[in-house]
């Protein structure tokens, strides 16, 4: 197989990502187009809003676990060895509460809440917090080290690694995904051999792919400039089915992140400061720590965020197929996971790239 050229449209966590691993192959040319790159804060694009950290709530035995258990070594390695990506460990403390089992987000946690995950076996200090630590309201809890992601850092870090692999990045708008295989999108100025599509929630929406499985789940956050000494989660809140209580440091001043909700099919892209107030509360309540032991008026508010989580019923969409004779993988619709399993769908993706070329190279 001689050279190929692939346009990967979409520069978010999934797009960056495969890129990435295809820019590692010397036979691949690759072009990255996209409407936003790193830098942007669009509620089009979600990856800068993410948290982000790698917590695991794929369900045992689907393809989601094994795309989450490939992403672990890399993010363990860029932690250890590659402080530039802004990646760093965190102790993570996940609770459950019985009460919140039929709610939206413990639905959505149901794997991560569990005291015996498919993941215990992942984190070497992976254990279950005896039942007298216990905060009060919380009925089983487990602790292990994990990592937090500075997407303010992460996403340009990818960008970095593949210039440094001879990929061009542009932007670009596309009304049908077939548009990013014509002449003049490829830096060579060729038509693509192949695209990637890596749209996240526009999927829905572009031509070609239409993909109406695809839907947002809304997410709100606070940062702040307050650390907080553990990463933490639970499985629901007093406060309505769809709200969430997380918090995470980001690594290199990135600020800490109060977490949250998750409103499948809303679309609004205000924060809402109602919504806002509960959150502060909720994440001082779980982590007095936060505001030495005071008020959410001692929180330093950064900003407030909305980003919208690429949601697809049946999971991330990993195929290849042709539209309009054109050689297309798919990747995008990790919802709420598109960090955790960044490196195990596109490690999949990259494995459809190399059947889709070299059938081609055969015909
Ligand atoms: P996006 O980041 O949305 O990127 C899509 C790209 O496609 C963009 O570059 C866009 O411009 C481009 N594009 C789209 N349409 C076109 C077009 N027609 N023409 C050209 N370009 C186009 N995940 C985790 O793993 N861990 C977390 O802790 C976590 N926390 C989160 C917290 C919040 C509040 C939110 C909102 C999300 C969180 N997520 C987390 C989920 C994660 O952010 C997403 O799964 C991920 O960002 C999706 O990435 P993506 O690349 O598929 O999509």
């Amino acid at each position: 197989m001689g050279e190929k050229n692939i346009v990967v449209v979409g520069a978010g966590v999934a797009g960056l990502t495969t890129a990435f691993l295809l820019s590692k192959n010397p036979r691949y040319k690759v072009t990255i187009a996209a409407k936003h790159m790193p830098g942007d804060y669009d509620i089009e694009y979600a990856s800068p809003w993410a948290g982000a950290n790698y917590m695991p709530v794929s369900a045992k035995g689907t393809p989601a676990q094994e795309w989450d258990r490939n992403t672990w070594q890399p993010f363990l390695d860029l932690a250890k060895n590659h402080p530039e990506a802004g990646v760093h460990f965190q102790r993570t403390e996940i609770y459950n509460r019985k009460k919140d089992v039929s709610s939206a987000t413990a639905a959505w946690f149901a794997d991560l809440v569990s005291p015996n995950p498919w993941f215990s076996t992942l984190f070497d200090d992976f254990r279950e917090i005896p039942k007298s630590e216990l905060k009060a309201g919380i009925d089983n809890a487990t602790c292990f080290t994990s990592v937090c992601i500075n997407t303010a850092i992460y996403l340009p870090w990818l960008v970095s690694q593949c210039l440094k692999n001879g990929a061009i990045v542009k932007r670009a708008v596309f009304k049908h995904i077939a548009d990013a295989a014509a002449p003049g999108v490829h830096h060579s100025g060729r038509p693509a051999d192949l695209v990637v599509n890596c749209t996240g929630l526009s999927a829905a929406k572009l031509g070609g792919v239409e993909d109406k499985s695809v839907v947002p789940a809304r997410g709100q956050i606070v940062i702040v400039r307050n650390p907080a000494p553990a990463m933490y989660a639970t499985s629901g809140t007093d406060d309505g089915p769809d709200e969430a209580c997380y918090i995470m440091t980001r690594a290199a001043g990135g600020g800490t992140i109060l977490g949250g909700c998750y409103q499948k099919g809303n679309w609004e892209s205000q924060p809402d400061p109602n919504l806002a107030i509960r959150i502060m509360k909720r994440c001082v309540a779980i982590c007095p720590e936060l505001t030495g032991g005071k008020g959410i008026e001692h929180l330093d508010i950064i900003r407030h965020g909305v980003g919208l989580r690429p949601v697809r019923e049946g999971g991330t969409r990993i195929e290849k197929e042709k539209i309009n004779g054109v050689w297309t993988v798919h990747n995008y619709g990790a919802g709420g996971a598109g960090y955790q399993s960044s490196y195990g769908c596109s490690q999949a993706a990259v494995k459809l790239v190399d059947e889709a070329l070299e059938d081609k190279a055969r015909l």
